[in-house]
């Protein structure tokens, strides 16, 4: 059996972010601290910084994103790298031309590290076995499996609006069973010491018993949301579910929808995330989502900043590898 990529140097800094399974919540913490360091208030211009000049950073995207990809380009470009996008569904895969052919061809152009969302299991890390040594792969997001730095900054708002995870009750709600976001956020929050971690799910949409070790299951959203601190809402992944009986969306939202009346029964000042893009009226109302306790666009903002904390954390330590 092939032993899992390590993702860490000699030094334990990272040199590929693959997942967040097995980081050590000191290093977390870390990542974290950068990235409220690059946080700036609204109306003043962005955090800037050399980290990456002289680098370039490719995104390659075989899955629709908005806001992943924008905030890896942003993020690299304000470190001072160079940046190209790529949609490798429309490439050269279609083309013929493996993966890996495309990942040799753009070492050749210098790039330095890989950003890739992919649709397969296993893609990113085939891709961080093969590149160059001094060449670093992140994943912007991982089929149902993970997405790291989306787990990163979920627990960047969470601290930021209600300090030390511990103690806190965490309530996740939708399709957990075909969620990268879910599995991510369950690493770095249990990583964390999160006090309580609920997942609210119809039964098609529930992980396997397994997975999300510490969790516990309701089919109840009344149930699960009361007295939640954190209500954190999730799309339906119709793009993975393969069941041939589609969702019935009037009664999804009547049992699963956040409105105003359950986020009610959270504690009073309980915060509503999502990691977009958003279906409102189906696993939220508008309500909700432009309302007071939502904190969706601040998700948005820390992306960048997490970003930019992963990619000046891989970037010092490579300079660290290399005097
Ligand atoms: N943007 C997130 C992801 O890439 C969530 C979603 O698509 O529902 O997984």
């Amino acid at each position: 059996m092939t032993q899992p990529l390590p993702q860490l140097d000699a030094g334990g800094r990272l040199r590929h972010l693959i997942t967040l399974d097995g980081l050590d919540p000191g290093l977390i913490r870390e990542l974290l601290d950068r990235a409220q360091a690059y946080q700036r208030p609204p109306g003043q211009p962005p955090p800037r910084g050399d980290d990456l000049r002289g680098w370039t950073v490719a995104n390659l995207f075989a899955e629709p994103s908005t806001r992943t990809r924008a905030s890896f380009e942003l993020a690299a470009v304000r470190l001072g790298a160079d940046v190209i996008n790529l949609d490798v569904m429309l490439s050269s895969r279609v083309k013929g031309e493996s993966i890996i052919d495309t990942i040799y061809t753009l070492e050749a152009m210098q790039v330095d590290v890989f950003v890739v969302r992919d649709a397969e299991p296993g893609i990113i890390e085939f891709i961080a076995r093969h590149v160059g040594g001094h060449v670093s792969v992140i994943s912007g997001g991982e089929a149902h499996v993970s997405h790291p730095t989306q787990g990163l900054l979920d627990a960047l708002t969470i601290r930021q609006h209600k300090g030390d995870l511990r103690g806190l009750t965490v309530t996740i709600v939708g399709d957990i069973r075909h969620s990268r976001v879910a599995r991510s956020a369950h690493r770095a929050f249990t990583a964390l010491g999160v006090g309580e971690l609920r997942l609210v799910a119809p039964p098609e949409m529930m992980p396997e018993p397994q997975e999300f070790e510490g969790a516990r299951r309701h089919v109840s959203f009344d149930e699960g949301i009361r007295g939640a601190d954190v209500v954190m809402m999730l799309r339906i992944q119709k793009e993975r579910i393969t069941v041939a009986k589609p969702t019935d969306i009037e009664r999804y939202h009547e049992n699963y929808g956040l409105t105003a009346a359950r986020l009610a029964t959270a504690k009073p000042q309980a915060i509503v995330m999502h990691p977009g893009p958003m279906n409102r009226g189906v696993e939220i109302t508008s309500e909700v989502a432009d309302g007071p306790q939502s904190v969706i666009r601040r998700q948005v903002a820390n992306g960048v900043a997490m970003r930019m904390a992963v990619l000046a954390h891989i970037a010092d330590a490579r300079r660290r590898r290399a005097p």
